[in-house]
């Protein structure tokens, strides 16, 4: 039987930040969309291009890079290889010149601040996160196509499966919720991550699968070390210094590290201290969230406004719990994408439909299950760690300030990630078939409050935090 398929390398995409939706969504959009023009023969026919942004995208499409995306994207530049540090040249062609060499072989006349247009007040029904690209033919035909970055940097084109976004595949285990994992986990006796790897030998090869997810972890322990030695203000107007830069130097008592090994060396011989530990971690996911909002390169884990929280996890389990092995490390990324898809499939990881509860609640819950199971906890601890992690995040608001992804989105990456440490440990110490809640039951309670929670607050920069703050910043 076919069914909903989401593999370890959907949640954990390689990219650039600030946003999975806003950001990624719209690259790869493009990126698809001109791949279409140019398998129906028609690049070289086109002699306009037009993009509209709708909801959510319009709202905070500016503070996201949603329009810097999208040039990329159009340009056929591959968000995954793309130096990110020729972003700001790149663009600033463009404007400059007027024109975009579509796919890197078609020139056309382009000037972003009239052809990408912004369209505050109309959304699309289908999801928050819509654009559309009308392109003009020299024939003088027009075409005109929808998509949705659905969360996670997953894109939906108008008419495929709106619900998940991904190709339908048969797999050795069929999981679509919490219940159904762990029956597979009792039948078999298999851990989470062990029922993960056997699911992703649908896409390719044991070792494939694993080299992959080790990359995925290079990535990320790459992103730790630039954001703990890159100082500055990040971009945006906001004027927010970058925190894990002094934050690091005290950590490692001033000494330089030219590499992330010998900085590891230091972090771990800093001791167990109860503060010292908490800091470590904090730092690990300002880090990484420093670098997402300077348009660095990021994983989405399983956004990029939430993507310092596992990294932050994974390298608190590698610093102080002994998790300094490929084996350990794959692990524990196998069984958090698991627990993201299921999120994903009974619910959301789209800020635009659930708020900030699907972003930062998700990872959390991905990395408290990850840590659990890697302790050495049961399969039914891991959920349990996941389904507390995710219960106080319930119905958190996502109201970004300014429409750009640093206040609250950056701190709130280190709660997150001491929450799932406080989870995990929590449910190390449970019983859990004493458990009165299940993570079903939580998921379930994360749509229902998704669904009832105003659109001020999903992602839109209209509520809360977004109204409040801009003010007495301007008043400093
Ligand atoms: S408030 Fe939360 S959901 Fe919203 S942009 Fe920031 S991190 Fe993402």
């Amino acid at each position: 039987m076919n069914e909903e398929a989401i593999s370890v390398f959907d949640m954990f995409k390689i990219g650039v930040g600030p946003s999975s939706s806003h950001t990624l969504g719209p690259w790869r959009a493009s990126l698809l969309f001109m791949k279409s023009l140019s398998e129906k023969e028609l690049m070289n026919q086109v002699s306009a291009i037009e993009i509209l942004l709708y909801g959510s995208l319009a709202k905070t499409g500016i503070g996201h890079g949603t329009d810097i995306a999208i040039q990329l994207g159009l340009s056929g530049e591959d968000p995954v290889v793309f130096d990110v540090e020729s972003i700001d040249a790149k663009i600033s062609d463009i404007k400059a010149m007027k024109r975009i060499l579509l796919s890197g072989t078609h020139e056309i006349e382009f000037n972003p601040s009239e052809d990408i247009e912004f369209l505050y007040s109309e959304s699309l029904p289908y999801h928050p996160n819509a654009l559309t690209f009308l392109v003009k033919l020299t024939s003088g035909d027009t075409i005109a196509q929808t998509y949705y970055s659905i969360g996670g940097g997953f894109v939906v084109k108008e008419g495929e499966d709106i619900s998940h976004g991904h190709i339908n595949y048969s797999l050795p285990f069929s999981i679509n919720n919490a219940e159904e994992l762990l029956h597979w986990c009792r039948k078999t006796g298999l851990s989470i991550s062990e029922i993960v790897l056997e699911n992703e030998t649908t896409w390719r090869t044991e070792k494939e699968t694993k080299d992959g997810v080790l990359n995925i972890w290079n990535v990320m322990k790459a992103c730790i070390f630039k954001g703990c030695n890159t100082k500055g203000y990040l971009p945006g107007g906001l004027n927010v210094n970058r925190r894990a830069f002094e934050m690091n130097k005290k950590l490692i008592n001033g000494k330089e590290y030219h590499d992330y090994d010998s900085w590891l060396m230091n972090i771990k011989s800093g001791g167990n201290d109860f503060k010292y530990i908490l800091d470590c971690v904090s730092c690990f996911a300002l880090a990484v969230n420093e670098e997402n909002a300077s348009f660095g390169r990021v994983v989405t884990a399983p956004t990029n406004g939430a993507a310092g929280v596992i990294p932050a996890v994974l390298q608190y389990y590698i610093a102080f719990c002994d998790g300094d092995s490929p084996d350990k490390i794959i692990n524990f990324l196998l069984t958090a994408s698991e627990v993201g898809s299921i999120f994903k499939k009974g619910a959301t990881i789209s800020a635009a439909m659930g708020g900030c509860q699907a972003e930062i609640g998700v990872s959390s819950a991905m990395a408290a299950a990850a840590l659990t199971e890697c302790m050495g906890g049961t399969q039914r601890q891991a959920l349990m760690a996941a389904e507390i992690a995710m219960e106080h995040h319930l119905g958190m608001t996502c109201d970004p300030i300014g429409g750009l992804v640093q206040i609250p989105c950056i701190e709130r990456n280190t709660m997150g990630a001491i929450k799932a440490i406080t989870a995990s440990q929590l449910a190390l110490q449970s019983a859990p078939d004493y458990a009165k809640v299940s993570l079903d039951g939580v998921i379930k309670t994360m749509w229902d409050t998704a669904l009832d929670m105003n659109s001020k607050y999903k992602e839109t920069s209209d509520g809360g935090l977004a109204v409040n703050i801009p003010l007495s910043l301007s008043e400093c």
